[in-house]
């Protein structure tokens, strides 16, 4: 969850803050680079979070009900209250995974930037 251009600045303000868990800077702190180059850039951050978790929970599901012998009830509590428990984390990856798809690691841009 690192600039993609310099991998050294933070995406996001206050790491594990519940209150500001969605808080990221405007710019790489460190080189500068542009966290969001358009508007409404991070729609398809939503697609990657669904697609992680929704197979996450799946196969936590499956092990639960047919590995452990879970209920199927019980295992529906579980994966509902893990959600809750990892949804800050699955928000922060899935942007960070989108940014990092368009933009190229170049550090010797973010060092001629940063100097
Ligand atoms: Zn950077």
């Amino acid at each position: 969850m690192t600039c993609p251009r310099c991998r050294s600045g933070k995406l996001f303000k206050q790491p594990y803050n519940y209150e500001n868990a969605y808080k990221m800077h405007e710019r790489c702190p460190h080189c500068s680079a542009n966290f969001e180059p358009e508007p409404g850039f991070y729609f398809g951050a939503m697609f990657i979070s669904y697609i992680l978790t929704g197979w996450l929970f799946i196969v936590i599901g499956l092990v639960l009900v047919f590995g452990l012998g879970w209920s199927v009830t019980a295992t529906i509590i579980t994966v509902g209250l893990l959600t809750i428990l990892i949804h800050n984390l699955a928000f922060r990856f899935s942007r960070s995974l989108w940014i990092h798809f368009f933009v190229k690691y170049d550090p010797a841009q973010a060092k001629e930037v940063a100097s």
